[in-house]
């Protein structure tokens, strides 16, 4: 039985940047707080934790007094940065590069939107780290859309500018651009409307070499948090082209039915899957055929 790690996944650059970040702070402080969970994967937090980082909440944040504070590679909104150095903390800013152009780009649109009466709409998961962060930049009034059926609570009367959280898919988003740009022009030659492309590239670049790998193997095993939004995109590209994909978010979830009569496994996951997540999953699948075979 031949077990291959995909070599394409693992932490993004964003991911590596944040825990680089707090490792060193905790090499040098001992202590640090996060604001939120520093990665959407339990193992990698726990392994932090046990190194002394603490998980907060927003509602935590407004107690806390000269602290030193994380910011994850999600970013936040404006309000939190003002709440935090209010109580003279010291933030540690680890908002993902890509994230960051990206509040300026959607603060630059608000700006633009205010001139002109026209609307902020941003193509996301409500409630998502990210996308809260987005529509702080825009003083909360940004709309937020998960799907393509949402398109008809638009108002195609006014000017829109139009962004999509990092880790959303790329295909479904220009679906989105489509149908938009179909009910404006339904409306009005004089299009006032706008989008930019910020789909991130080291999530909607693996889509490809995925779906080749898990066409490579005869079972998938996909490593990722529950709560990892890039995960559940990933995974769901693994399913529609190998129907014996599973998704497991520790060593402990893995069923040695899974592998009776196959002859290889690929093990793969999000931007947010440690290697070391993805190797303990690998030996452990090792130990389940070897389990098979007595
Ligand atoms: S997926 Fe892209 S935008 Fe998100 S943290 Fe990673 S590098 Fe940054």
């Amino acid at each position: 039985m031949k077990i291959q790690i995909d070599e394409h996944s693992g932490f993004c650059f964003g991911v590596v940047n944040a825990i680089n970040a707090a490792e060193k702070e905790l090499a040098s402080h001992g202590h640090l707080f996060c604001l939120g969970d520093i990665v959407h994967n339990n193992e990698e937090v726990s392994r932090l934790k046990k190194m002394g980082m603490d998980i907060i909440d927003h509602s935590q944040l407004a107690s806390l007094h000269q602290q030193r504070i994380l910011i994850r590679a999600h970013g936040e909104p404006p309000l939190t940065y003002q709440l935090a150095q209010q109580n003279n903390n010291f933030i540690i800013d680890a908002t993902c590069p890509v994230v960051l152009k990206l509040q300026k780009n959607v603060q630059k649109g608000y700006c633009e939107m205010q001139k002109k009466q026209g609307q902020v709409v941003i193509f996301g998961k409500k409630g998502h780290a990210e996308v809260i962060g987005l529509v702080g930049q825009t003083n909360d009034s940004a709309i937020v859309i998960s799907s393509i059926e949402e398109v008809k609570k638009l108002n195609f009367d006014i000017p829109m500018r139009l962004y999509a959280q990092t880790t959303q898919s790329l295909q479904t988003y220009k679906e989105i651009v489509q149908a938009i740009e179909n009910q404006y022009k339904e409306r009005t030659d004089n299009v006032d409307f706008v989008w930019y492309d910020t789909i991130c590239r080291q999530v909607s670049n693996r889509e490809e070499s995925l779906k080749i790998f898990a066409q490579a193997h005869d079972v998938i095993i996909f490593v990722s948090g529950a709560k990892s939004s890039n995960g559940m995109i990933l995974y769901e590209i693994c399913k529609s082209v190998n129907k014996n994909s599973y998704l497991v978010s520790s060593v402990d979830k893995i069923d040695k039915n899974w592998f009776t009569n196959m002859e290889s496994v690929g093990v793969c996951g999000a931007t947010s899957t440690p290697l070391w997540l993805m190797e303990s999953v690998a030996k452990q699948i090792e130990i389940e055929i070897n389990n098979i075979k007595k």
